[in-house]
């Protein structure tokens, strides 16, 4: 089975639109880490195709916050705003759907999906030190994460935990082939809103059967969701972060 498993979309339909077209025919299913909405300009768009098309999504902070599940407080004043307006506009049925989202971990055919942590949704897994502590509590070898907008993850051994990088700029694919006693926490990264510094949108093909993940990239139309972003009145910070991928 070939699952194409996303995270951190965040509103932006040109770069699913790109990773869409780059995968297509080389999965089976699609899965989502979190975080459709919020930042971008195009909520209802990503939200009425993760209904249509994706087996599982787990619920983000920012799907909870738009869909009323969150204390906005917690947030900073720019994806405050994001959230107030993506509140403003999604259709009632959209707004359902987020809020139905359940909370991750959710355990899949031999593996899980995860917005933050296991132990916690919310909590960002930055480094190797962070991740190894979560190790004791992975309750299945492959747990695919997001959060972070970092492309890559970890690889927990007895011996350690390393990071895994991410696609090398200029090249548009990394495959990692998965071991035997290891756990994996596995980030495809951010499609709408990478943060590793490439711009490009991110995700993963995992193949459960030959046991391997592929990291990509996949150049996107920039300047069509900037154009959305600042038709909304949105913070301007959150069209000029999608140029330089952070
Ligand atoms: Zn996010």
């Amino acid at each position: 089975m070939r699952y194409l498993i996303l995270s951190d979309i965040h509103s932006n339909w040109e770069a699913l639109e790109a990773v869409l077209a780059d995968a297509a025919g080389g999965f089976d299913e699609t899965l989502c880490c979190g975080d459709l909405v919020g930042y971008g300009g195009d909520p209802n768009r990503v939200v009425e195709w993760a209904r249509a098309a994706v087996r599982v999504v787990v619920r983000g902070n920012h799907d909870k916050a738009c869909a009323g599940l969150e204390d906005l407080d917690w947030f900073n004043p720019i994806a405050r705003a994001a959230a107030e307006w993506t509140a403003s506009v999604l259709t009632p049925e959209n707004l359902d759907y987020l809020r139905s989202l359940p909370k991750g971990p959710a355990p899949l055919d031999g593996f899980q999906i995860l917005h933050g942590s296991p132990l916690d949704e919310d909590e960002y897994l930055l480094t190797p030190a962070a991740a190894a502590m979560q190790a004791p509590y992975l309750d299945r070898e492959i747990s695919f994460f997001g959060h972070t907008h970092y492309q890559g993850g970890f690889f927990c051994h007895r011996n350690g935990v390393r990071r895994i990088p991410q696609v090398r700029p200029g090249e548009s694919r990394a495959v990692l082939s998965l071991e035997h006693n290891a756990a994996y926490l596995i980030n495809p990264g951010s499609a709408g809103q990478p943060r590793d510094g490439d711009p490009r949108a991110a995700y993963v093909i995992y193949d459960s059967g030959d046991r391997t993940v592929e990291y990509r990239r996949v150049v996107y139309d920039i300047a069509g969701a900037q154009a959305k972003i600042r038709a909304a009145w949105l913070p301007e910070l959150l069209a000029e972060r999608l140029e330089v991928g952070n």
